[in-house]
Formats: structure tokens, sequence, C-alpha cells
């Protein structure tokens, strides 16, 4: 495997501001791709874009925007590809949890989970897919969760938000698999991240022990796998489900 399999390619990272998704932008930037890093807030894409920055000078550029707003995501779509040209690889990574019990959920419980979670994915899907169908190339990767695969209590919108997310998968992928597009899921299990720092010792105990390999998971776990997915030895793998969990949902 070459060091610089995405080199003159060039990725979009959603949520890249901390955890997974700075995991993912890192890698993809170490391995040759320029980075169009996406978070919320302006501080924080500026924060790992000026990381990989001083790794490797001016190949990545922050972008704050909120992925539930369909309007300004199509803007900074058209902003990225108008800076960088082209996009090669779309990482939909930008999640939120607002865990409690079905009971006691609000409706804005639900509303910005899913807003964010699935519909931030398909809008920045939208802003992009244009391009990567004119250049009849491309790689979307969708980060779900094990929670869509398994559910988990106290995450009935979480859980739907990230199944909702295969099912999104599967219907673009065969829309746009003769252009040369894949679009493959990741499902992360249990990673140490600010989203798994604020669970309790009783919930993180319960959750290792249903976790085969008997451990917690890493960002780097994760960048691996979208890396693998992402690059030209993955291009007859699309409409998939991977489970990056060490074993959890199997
Ligand atoms: P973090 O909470 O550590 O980081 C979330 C990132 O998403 C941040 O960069 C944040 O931006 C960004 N984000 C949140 N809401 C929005 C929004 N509305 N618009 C733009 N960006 C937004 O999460 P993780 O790294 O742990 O999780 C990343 C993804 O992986 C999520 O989709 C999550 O559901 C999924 N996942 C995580 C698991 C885990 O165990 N950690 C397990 C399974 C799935 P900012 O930095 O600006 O606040």
């Amino acid at each position: 495997m070459s060091t610089k399999r995405f080199e003159n390619q060039v990725a979009v990272v959603t949520g890249a501001g901390r955890g997974i998704g700075e995991a993912i932008a890192k890698r993809l930037a170490a391995e040759g791709a320029k980075i169009a890093v996406v978070s919320r807030t302006e501080s924080n894409s500026a924060r790992t874009a000026d990381a990989i920055n001083a790794a490797t000078p001016g190949v990545a550029k922050p972008y704050a925007v909120d992925v539930s707003h369909f309007d300004a995501v199509q803007k900074a779509g058209d902003q990225i590809l108008a800076d960088f040209g082209r996009c090669d690889i779309l990482v939909n990574n930008a999640g939120i949890t607002r865990d409690t019990l079905a009971m006691r959920m609000s409706s804005d419980d639900w509303d910005v989970v899913l807003q964010t979670n699935l519909k931030g994915a398909f809008n920045f899907t939208r802003a992009i897919l244009r391009a990567m169908v004119k250049q009849r190339s491309g790689r979307i990767i969708n980060i779900s969760s094990v929670s869509g695969l398994m559910g988990l209590p106290g995450q009935a919108n979480y859980a739907a938000s990230k199944a909702g997310l295969i099912g999104m998968t599967k219907s673009i992928a065969r829309e746009i698999a003769s252009r040369g597009i894949t679009v493959n899921v990741v499902a992360p299990g249990f990673i140490e991240t600010d989203m798994t720092s604020v669970l309790n010792e009783e919930v993180r105990k319960g959750a290792l022990s249903q976790i085969p390999v008997a451990r917690f998971g890493a960002t780097d776990d994760i960048a691996a796998a979208v890396s693998f997915l992402a690059s030209a030895e993955a291009s007859y793998i699309s409409g998939q489900v991977l489970a990056v969990d060490g074993g959890m949902s199997m």
C-alpha cells in the first residue's frame, strides 16, 4: 500500500473539529489528500486544519457550517468545490447524541438528532454529489453506529438516525454505482471521544462487557476503515456496512 494513496485527491470530512472526524481528516491528509475540515464551530475546524497544515503545509482549509441547514451546506459545498476544484472523498461524520428514554424524549431531542445525523449527511451528499458524478469517480462514507444496527436503550432518536443512514447509503449507492462512485457505511462501536467521555462508570463497564475484543476502540481504528473504503482498493465495495466495533454487533 502506498502511504500517499490519496495524492491529488480532495476529501471533505464533516465533524472534523474533534474526535473521530479529526482522526479521519489527519489520516487522509497523511496519505496525501487535501482536506476540507468541516465542523460546527470555527475554532474547532481551524484547530484541526492548523494541526494538519503544521504536518503538511497548505493542504487543509477549515469551514464552519451547521450540517443540519440545507441552504448553508449547499453554499459551503460550492465554496469547497471552488476552493479545491474537486471532491474525491466525502466523509459524513458529524453527529450528536441527546440520550434519554423514549418515554421522556422531547420533540426537540428527536428533531435535532435526526436533523444533524441523518439530514446533515443528506445535505452534504446533495452538495457534493453532482461534482463527483461529473468526475465519474468518488467515495462517500457515512459514519453510522452499532446503535443503528442493534438499537441501544436511551437512543431511540440516535439509533433511528444511524439506521436511517444505512438505508440512505444503499439507495444512493444504487443510484450512482455506474458512475464510479461508491457509498458505504462505517459503524463504530464504543470509541473513546468527547461523545463517550460523558458516560458514567457503570455505563462504560456495561459497554465493555459486551465487546468481545475487551477494549474500547480508538479513533484511529475508525480512520483506518474509512481510509480503506476511500481507497482504490475498495472500488468493488458499495452499499456495505463495515462494523468497526471489536465484535460488539456480530
Ligand atoms: P464528538 O462529539 O467528539 O465530535 C462531533 C463532531 O461533530 C464535532 O467536530 C462537532 O463540531 C461536529 N458536529 C456536531 N454537530 C454538528 C453540526 N450540526 N454541524 C456540523 N458539525 C457538527 O463525536 P465523535 O467523534 O465521538 O463521533 C463522530 C461520529 O461518530 C458521530 O457521527 C457519532 O455518532 C459516531 N459514532 C461515535 C461513537 C463513539 O463511541 N464515539 C460510536 C458510534 C458512532 P464541533 O467540534 O464544532 O462542535
